[in-house]
């Protein structure tokens, strides 16, 4: 089930949170929101959720639009919020009982839907609790089995591994990419590497605007610029290679990385490769090349650099 935006603007007073916002994700597809604090990105999960209205455009889930079918829309989105509201008086199997009688699930497919919910949430050794006496990451599981109980076809989930230990983490990771394989999820993180591991496509919002969309493959390609090379030259003196490198005709820049090991980190000029031109000039002074690896922009710096304005 498609969701599609188009022109969502929602402000706060004089302050636009969410500016003009357009995108598409589809069936089978995990798009993760990364972006600074205040960027928008809970404004944005919130109105796809029919939890806030906006003040400009459209928001549609598999045709239906938030503004017309606000309960349809609602009865196929699980959403789990930012700060994972519970009713914590409640036993844990009470509340999720409530919740599946909210979504009108059938009364005989309740207990299962429960039983596999705990199991697949990782609630079963608590699951006799007060919502009260769970610790935070119990407590986010309870959110992520309330999110899921009715089967939803969309996934809204505003930082889903919030408190979670590192076993927790992956397993709830691998149950979001399983997820998304057949429906459509949108998930929010502050941590980078999560969202590498779990998206498909990543956006990146600041200041209510949508700055990069794409596979972090390409996020990486579209901010790399010149060509940099880590090359390690042995058996020469590391004076001579250096000045060697320097003259080559596609490097830009070469500088000495390590100077025990005789590493070197050597720039390309624009839309030129050099491991060739380093390769033929080893081969001609008798030297060896022990390492050569090219430098990969990381999303951290891709991040910042859309963001840090
Ligand atoms: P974070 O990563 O910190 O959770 P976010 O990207 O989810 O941030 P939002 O929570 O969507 O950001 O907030 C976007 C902007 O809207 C922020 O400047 C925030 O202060 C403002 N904002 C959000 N909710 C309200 C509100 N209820 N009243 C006034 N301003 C709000």
């Amino acid at each position: 089930m498609d969701i599609v935006v188009e022109n969502l603007t929602k402000s706060y007073g004089t302050q636009k949170a969410v500016d003009n916002i357009s995108f598409k994700v589809h069936t089978g597809e995990v798009l993760g929101f990364l972006g600074p604090n205040g960027a928008g990105k809970t404004t944005t999960m919130r109105a796809i959720a029919c939890s806030l209205d906006h003040d400009e455009g459209k928001i549609s889930i598999g045709g239906n639009t938030t503004a017309e079918n606000p309960n349809l829309v609602k009865s196929r989105i699980g959403y789990l919020p930012e700060h994972n509201p519970l009713y914590t008086d409640m036993d844990i199997i009470d509340y999720l009982q409530f919740v599946a009688r909210l979504h009108n699930l059938p009364k005989e497919k309740i207990e299962g839907r429960i039983a596999e919910m705990i199991q697949v949430c990782g609630l079963e050794a608590e699951k006799h609790k007060k919502i009260n006496e769970l610790s935070k990451g119990y407590r986010q599981r309870v959110g992520l089995a309330q999110a899921l109980i009715h089967d939803p076809e969309v996934l809204i989930l505003d930082e889903p591994t919030t408190g979670l230990d590192p076993n927790q983490i992956v397993e709830i990771r691998e149950l979001i990419r399983k997820i998304g394989r057949e429906k459509t999820v949108i998930l929010s993180s502050h941590i980078l590497a999560e969202v590498e591991a779990t998206c498909d496509r990543i956006m990146i919002i600041s200041k209510g605007k949508i700055v990069a969309d794409g596979s972090s493959e390409e996020l990486r390609k579209k901010s790399e610029g010149n060509e940099i090379l880590n090359v390690q030259i042995e058996g020469g003196d590391k004076n001579t290679v250096y000045d060697a490198l320097k003259k080559l005709e596609t490097v830009e820049m070469a500088d000495i990385k390590n100077t025990d090991k005789t590493i070197y980190e050597i720039q390309s000029k624009e839309g030129q490769a050099s491991a060739k031109a380093i390769f033929d000039m080893c081969v001609k002074n008798n030297w060896y090349i022990a390492q050569l690896s090219p430098i990969e922009t990381k999303l951290e710096d891709v991040f910042r650099e859309l963001t840090m304005n």
